[in-house]
């Protein structure tokens, strides 16, 4: 599939730029306040006490600032950031070799924590708990267990569905923050920060159209304004006012809610072939020819969020709010399936 603008995975064009608009402090850092305030308290007291701060799990959909905040907590603890992902370790060896070159007190952040071979999640419990590595050297009857001292360290994990780890890694994390979807005013003083960076000039009204069309979340926000920008400069004075933005959003076919083209399919497929539901995942990615995982961690967080989909125990189902906003009729079966 075309990747698409709304997104909020990371894209190939979502280049250099990304870097330099990411914010390094705490106090650049916009929105999830009480997350912050936290973090702020467990910071200040490992940094007080000597101590590395507990292990933290950071969990909610795609392009909340969950790599963001890792490198902010390494920062404003003073240490170094390693940073890898669940499938990029391959073997219990690979895991060993990065926590052995780990420095004292230094972050080590794994991205998709959730897809970590077992083999290779066994090799960090007693990590997390002792900061110890348990090696078996031999084979057989003649096999030994040899343990080794790690420096204390702290494991930052993130992941887009905290529901999919283990019971035994997710117990061992301290610190287990939800990111939040951002409200309109964060993501509209996102697009400004960013806008600056940029030196690209933008109104009140331009950064509140990009703002309501970013599906709640800043790795959409910072895109739409780097689209809206070229726009804004080949074919507006180089300023991005509310009138650029809404063309320039017209033109990438995104409406006022951040809806796509394949949001609108998917909704309207909900209706017109499934009477709007309930309808099971698996059937529902059929019919639109989309993963089963794309439509969990991307479409339907942000759509449940909006109230335009339900999850029910026998399946999705589209509510009247997103037919409204579709302009079509709302299926009189799902009217009935909605007051249950
Ligand atoms: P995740 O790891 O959750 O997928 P990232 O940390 O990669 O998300 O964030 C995506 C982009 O969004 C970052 O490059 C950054 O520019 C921007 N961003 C994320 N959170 C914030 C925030 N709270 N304030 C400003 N910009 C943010």
């Amino acid at each position: 599939m075309e990747e698409r603008i709304i997104s909020a995975r990371t894209r190939s064009d979502d280049d250099w730029q990304e870097v330099s608009l990411r914010p390094r402090t705490l106090d650049e850092y916009i929105g999830q306040d009480k997350l912050k305030e936290n973090l702020q308290v467990f910071i200040c007291a490992a940094k007080e006490r000597g101590d590395s701060l507990d292990h933290v799990l950071l969990y909610g959909p795609p392009g909340l600032g969950k790599t963001t905040l890792a490198a902010i907590i390494a920062a404003e603890l003073g240490v170094n950031l390693r940073a890898t992902s669940g499938p990029a370790i391959e073997r219990p060896g690979d895991l060993a070799a990065i926590l052995t070159n780990l420095a004292p007190y230094d972050v080590l952040f794994i991205d998709e924590i959730h897809r970590l071979h077992r083999t290779v999640e066994e090799v960090l419990y007693p990590a997390m708990e002792d900061f110890a590595l348990d090696i078996i050297i031999g084979k057989g009857p003649s096999a030994r267990s040899l343990r080794l001292d790690l420096p204390p360290f702290t494991l930052i994990g993130a992941t887009t569905r905290a529901g999919a780890l283990s019971s035994p890694l997710r117990d061992r994390f301290g610190v287990v923050s939800r990111l939040e979807f951002y409200r309109e005013e964060e993501l509209q003083e996102i697009v400004r920060r960013a806008a600056r960076i940029l030196q690209v000039p933008i109104d009140e009204e331009g950064s509140r159209q990009i703002a309501s069309a970013a599906r709640g979340t800043p790795r959409v926000a910072n895109r739409l304004l780097k689209r809206v920008r070229d726009f804004a400069q080949i074919k507006a004075d180089n300023e991005i006012t509310g009138d650029v933005a809404r063309l320039a959003l017209q033109m990438l076919e995104v409406d006022s809610l951040g809806l796509d083209e394949v949001d609108r399919f998917l909704l309207r497929t909900m209706v017109e072939k499934f009477s709007g539901g309930p309808v099971g995942l698996d059937t529902l990615a059929a019919a639109i020819s989309e993963e089963r995982e794309t439509i969990e961690d991307i479409f339907e967080p942000y759509l449940m969020q909006i109230g335009f989909l339900q999850r029910t125990p026998r399946g999705r189902i589209v509510t009247q709010l997103a037919c409204r906003h579709l302009g079509v009729t709302f299926p009189e079966s799902a009217q009935q399936n909605s007051l249950w």
